[in-house]
């Protein structure tokens, strides 16, 4: 429908004004320029005297847009675009910033050539803050106010496209989850906040930091001289670390592990330089954690040694690659074996011997363990089937359980359904469950425990001493067995240590538990352990880990253990 009349004309200013719109015409061929006399209003500024839509730019855009509010108009100029649109900020009289939308078609003469533009110019500050709010929302996280990891890419991205060189810190903080469970999530949030806004003061102007997930950042670095201004970096964060932080009056420690890869030195490609500073992150928590690492390419051999490891596991079982080894647990003053430890060995056609130590925490991080686990107490009560069934003096082999089995929901029944189907006594078995996962298990599963114990199952603390300092659980759970670990007994010459691990034994001896010394190589350390009261020993001195026909051998024989 067209409208002429003079009223309608009314109709539709009074319209445009309201919708914060006014017109404009940029005649080139008479060289006039028309803005409605509504623009005034809309953009709150009084300047409307204006040659052409260049000077309308360069008098009412912001400095900072300018050149590119004029690059737009010269692109539409030049014929690239059918329709003109520009998006830019102006500023009111009152010094406050808008953000215009100026849009446009023009008309040619017969030639082709353009002789008039006209259009429109909107107020489009609202749906520019919406956007700009969802924007924040979309790209810096809501509890901390730091930038996330789509930013972190977009900057990652900029910095190796202008071909910029810098680090990547990828930081997690230890044992958080610890702090989660024990304080509750609100004091973990808080601690965070606390956290950022101290590695914010450490890393100054030096680069951004960036909250990747849960307790996980990254540091992305501005251009560096040489890797002192990295090593100085991380030695201010950790020095800062050694003092405690304060939530809600109490004062906690906390430490962080901390992986390092360099740009472009040793990769240029986003993908490769998040895993590997992932992978140089892994490796600071395998070296005990509270410490930082430099990405370097033996790092991704063990990574691919890992990924073998992990592949080669996932059918060990199937194709019978494990088997048992019983080391000899030995009473020195009674000279009699009162129990075995069993200890899983692998043999695989392709990787050959790999050790316990290195196979074990893998088939943890992929649950393969569960499986393992289930076969090494099937294997072991076969064993003890057949040397029952052959009358041998056999007291107790215990188990090595990894805190995964434990956290199954039916590992209890699981245990039990084994043990019967061999018909052997619960009381010839010991779990060995390390001392971190005791505490773990405490607030949670630890009818698990109880359950197995009610059955007769003795439960013994692996590597005591290591884990933590609270001894609560000693008193709350019966516990059959401690073992003192073997860094103690390697430094047993040390007076201190010494007197540590007789405090151990005393403890132990005052709650009614056996205690056992592992690692045990020497006849000195053996005479030491004496001294102070501790006469069952498990260790190289007596003997290594032995086949199930060598164990065997030694119950037959009860052979005096006077040292080999
Ligand atoms: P662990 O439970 O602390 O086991 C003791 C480790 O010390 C064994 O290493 C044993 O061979 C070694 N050892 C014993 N006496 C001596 C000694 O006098 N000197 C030295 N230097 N070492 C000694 P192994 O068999 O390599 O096992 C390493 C770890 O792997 C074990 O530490 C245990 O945590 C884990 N593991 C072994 N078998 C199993 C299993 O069946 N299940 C689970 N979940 N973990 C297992
Ligand atoms: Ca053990
Ligand atoms: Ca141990």
């Amino acid at each position: 429908m067209c409208i002429h009349s003079k009223g309608n004309e009314q109709i539709y200013l009074r319209a445009l004004k309201r919708a914060d719109i006014a017109l404009w015409e940029w005649n080139i061929e008479n060289s006039t320029f028309f803005l409605s006399s509504n623009y005034s209003h809309i953009i709150e500024n009084s300047k409307n005297n204006f040659k052409d839509l260049f000077d309308f730019i360069q008098k009412t855009a912001a400095d900072a847009d300018t050149a590119s509010a004029k690059n737009d108009l010269i692109f539409f100029l030049n014929g690239n675009a059918s329709t003109y649109k520009s998006e830019f900020r102006v500023s009111t009289n009152a010094e406050e910033i808008k953000f215009i939308l100026i849009r446009g078609k023009a008309s040619r003469d017969i030639q082709g050539k353009i002789s008039l533009i006209s259009g429109s110019i909107e107020d489009v500050t609202e749906k520019k803050t919406l956007e700009r709010h969802i924007d924040h929302l979309a790209y810096y996280d809501s509890l901390t106010d730091l930038p996330n990891r789509l930013l972190f890419v977009n900057d990652l991205k900029a910095a190796l496209d202008n071909s910029q060189k810098g680090a990547l810190m990828f930081m997690d903080i230890d044992d958080f989850k610890l702090v989660n469970d024990t304080f509750g999530h609100d004091y973990g949030d808080l601690l965070l906040i606390i956290f950022c806004q101290l590695i914010i003061s450490c890393i100054k102007c030096l680069g951004k930091l960036y909250r990747i997930s849960g307790d996980e950042f990254i540091i992305l670095t501005n251009e560096f001289n040489s890797s002192d201004e990295l090593l100085k970096l991380c030695g201010n964060i950790f020095n800062y670390l050694k003092k405690p932080f304060e939530v809600k009056g109490d004062k906690i420690y906390i430490t962080i592990s901390m992986g390092i890869t360099i740009f472009p030195k040793d990769a240029s490609d986003i993908d490769e330089l998040y895993k590997y500073a992932d992978l140089a992150l892994y490796q600071s928590k395998i070296n005990g954690k509270n410490t930082f690492t430099f990405f370097q390419r033996q790092i991704l051999n063990s990574y691919r040694r890992k990924i073998d490891i992990e592949q080669e596991l996932k059918s060990a079982v199937k194709n019978n690659e494990f088997y048992v080894l019983y080391q000899p647990q030995v009473d020195t003053v009674k000279n009699q074996v009162v129990g075995f430890e069993a200890l899983l060995r692998w043999q695989n056609a392709k990787l050959g011997s790999v050790p316990a130590d290195e196979f074990i925490p893998i088939a943890e991080m992929t649950g393969n363990i569960v499986e393992i686990g289930e076969w090494v107490l099937d294997s072991v009560c076969k064993t003890i089937n057949k040397m029952k069934a052959k009358n041998h003096d056999l007291k107790k082999i215990s188990i090595n359980v990894s805190p995964i089995q434990l956290k199954k929901y039916n590992f209890a029944n699981r245990f039990i359904s084994i043990y019967e189907k061999y018909g052997i006594s619960p009381s010839l078995l010991e779990i060995e469950i390390t001392e971190g996962t005791l505490i773990d298990l405490f607030s949670y599963k630890i009818e698990t425990i109880n359950t197995l114990l009610k059955r007769g199952v003795k439960i013994s603390i692996d590597d005591f001493g290591t884990g933590y300092s609270s001894l609560n659980y000693l008193t709350t759970l019966p516990i059959s067995t401690i073992k003192i670990d073997k860094s103690f007994i390697n430094n047993i010459y040390n007076k201190k240590n010494k007197s540590i691990i007789k405090c151990m034994i005393d403890l132990s001896k005052s709650l009614n538990y056996e205690i056992i010394a592992e690692g045990v190589e020497t006849k000195e350390q053996l005479n030491l352990l004496s001294e102070i009261g501790c006469s069952i020993i498990q260790g190289y001195y007596f003997s290594r880990p032995l086949t199930m026909d060598k164990a065997e051998k030694i119950l037959i024989k009860k052979r005096n253990f006077g040292g080999i």
